[in-house]
């Protein structure tokens, strides 16, 4: 699969473009937009004057507007790019400044709670089109993003029941030009998929971290020193942006104790099988895991380069 952008769009997919937050995925989504000729004109806003300059001084918009119903006020598609506890606020003050057949759409880690946040506060004559590209780095802010990150990965969206299908094929075009493959499913669907597949691996992660720099038995300094034994992978996921994730296990609540419970239930049954020496039951547990990595890089969504593709000679678990 190549991993370069292809030539850009010889005609823009959308005229203006409004990014409501400029952080990983926000600037992201301006580099390529820009890169691939996605939007004739970007504008951007962010909640602090700090990140404002900053996406001045990166270049990032075509104008800096000051609050998002300034933003919006020209735009033909608005992407919400703020953490998914923002989205109230900025629907609701984005609403009334909206043009008439004007596309909402956000990139929110979570649907069913944007949705109902979103949905009552666009006036008649909007579109709605949430989406989630399922990309991303643990880096935040507007210096985190870069052109290529959605490239090949998946972006699904999941428009409410009734959504006009030109308003669905625009965004769906918009995220083929960044590079991504797109999905459409429900909000609900999204919502236990990507708690199995996202929300809970970084609840444990965070939780063994946690664990591990509460130890009393174990120095800090051994835990840094023989990280590289499995730890250190939890902490790349650990070191994710507070807020947004905050937010994630806030919004997807039922979906995220679902997944939850299962987890325990199986953490549950490897433990007897370690208490009872069921080394069969283990293996065979383990056997079936390794397959699934081979299916994901079989399907393109990670290198089968060994360590990750670090150069790792020196770094023996
Ligand atoms: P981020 O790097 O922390 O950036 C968040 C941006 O939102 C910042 O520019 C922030 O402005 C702005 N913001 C916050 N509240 C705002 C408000 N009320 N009005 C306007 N702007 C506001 O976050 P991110 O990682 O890009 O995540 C953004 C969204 O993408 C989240 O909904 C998340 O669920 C989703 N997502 C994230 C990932 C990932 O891996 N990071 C992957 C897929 C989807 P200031 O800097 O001024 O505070």
């Amino acid at each position: 699969m190549p991993d370069r952008l292809g030539a850009p769009l010889e005609a823009p997919i959308v005229g203006t473009l409004a990014l409501i937050g400029v952080g990983l995925i926000g600037s992201s989504i301006a580099h390529v937009a820009r890169r691939q000729n996605l939007a004739a004109r970007i504008v951007a806003t962010a909640q602090s004057e700090a990140t404002r300059k900053r996406v001045k001084e990166l270049g990032l918009a075509d104008e800096v507007a000051p609050s998002p119903g300034e933003a919006v006020r020209d735009a033909d598609l608005i992407i919400l790019c703020a953490p998914v506890g923002a989205n109230t606020g900025i629907a609701a003050e984005i609403g009334p400044h909206l043009q008439q057949g004007a596309i909402v759409s956000d990139v929110g880690s979570v649907k069913g709670a944007v949705i109902a946040a979103v949905a009552p506060h666009l006036p008649p004559g909007m579109h709605f089109v949430p989406a989630h590209p399922v990309a991303g780095t643990e880096q935040s802010g507007p210096d985190a993003g870069f052109a290529t990150l959605f490239l090949h990965r998946w972006c699904i969206l999941t428009p409410p029941e009734g959504t006009e299908a030109a308003a669905i094929d625009k965004v769906r075009a918009f995220w083929t030009g960044a590079g991504s493959n797109v999905e459409v499913m429900t909000a609900s669907h999204h919502d236990l998929v990507l708690a199995i597949t996202s929300h809970v691996p970084h609840l444990i992660a965070y939780n063994i971290v946690g664990t591990a720099a509460d130890l009393e038995e174990v120095t800090q300094a051994e835990v840094i020193k023989f990280s590289a034994g499995g730890f250190r992978d939890f902490t790349r996921i650990a070191a994710s942006d507070p807020t947004m994730w905050r937010d994630v296990f806030l919004h997807n609540r039922d979906a995220a104790l679902e997944m939850l419970g299962r987890f325990n239930e199986d953490l549950a049954a490897l433990q007897r099988m370690i208490r009872w020496g069921d080394g069969e039951g283990l293996f065979n547990l383990f056997t079936r895991t390794r397959a699934i990595r081979r299916s994901i890089i079989a399907e393109g969504q990670e290198t089968a380069a060994p360590d990750f593709g670090r150069h790792a000679e020196d770094e023996l678990d």
